[in-house]
């Protein structure tokens, strides 16, 4: 493992999905949980503070809440991409409006790219994705092997020899 320049990391078929909506979007979201209700029932669901309330109390679904978006929310989920707890995203953004939070939506987004997790931010491609084969079976996503990195860089950085 240490030494391949990659390493995979498997989605479950019984995936950790995020729901996440600016406010101008959460309507849509909702509607969208609505449509895809008995898929979403099969996977573990967790959201942002507002969007999660308003999803469970709207769909029946069960979505565990983290901190409202403002509040360090998109925060929260991007540290759980990165400890292997959340695979797969459906961020509806809104592209309108300025977010005060903006440096955390961006962050999840960069996040979710390094961890190679699906991420949708509009309808049509979560569409797409929620309705994708792959949503039954497990896929290996692949990650630059960081471990690797960090004893490259630490060995360089200390003027350690090979
Ligand atoms: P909220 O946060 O679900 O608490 O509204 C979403 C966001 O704005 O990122």
């Amino acid at each position: 493992m240490l030494h391949s320049d990659s390493i995979t990391l498997s989605i479950p078929v019984e995936k950790s999905i995020a729901l996440i909506a600016h406010d101008n979007k959460k309507q849509e979201l909702i509607e969208w949980c609505l449509l895809h209700q008995d898929i979403l029932a099969r996977h573990k669901l967790s959201g942002t503070g507002t969007t999660a309330m308003m999803i469970t109390r709207m769909t029946g679904l069960t979505v565990k809440g983290y901190n409202s978006g403002p509040l360090g929310g998109d925060q929260q989920l991007g540290a759980k991409i990165v400890e292997g707890r959340i695979d797969f995203v459906i961020f509806f953004s809104d592209p309108l409006t300025a977010q005060p939070h903006d440096p955390d939506v961006k962050a999840l987004l960069r996040i979710a790219q390094v961890y190679d997790v699906p991420i949708a931010t509009n309808r049509a491609t979560a569409d797409f994705m929620i309705t994708s084969p792959l949503m039954n079976s497990t896929y290996d996503r692949r990650v630059k092997n960081f471990q690797r990195e960090v004893v490259k860089r630490s060995d360089t950085l200390s003027g350690r020899k090979e």
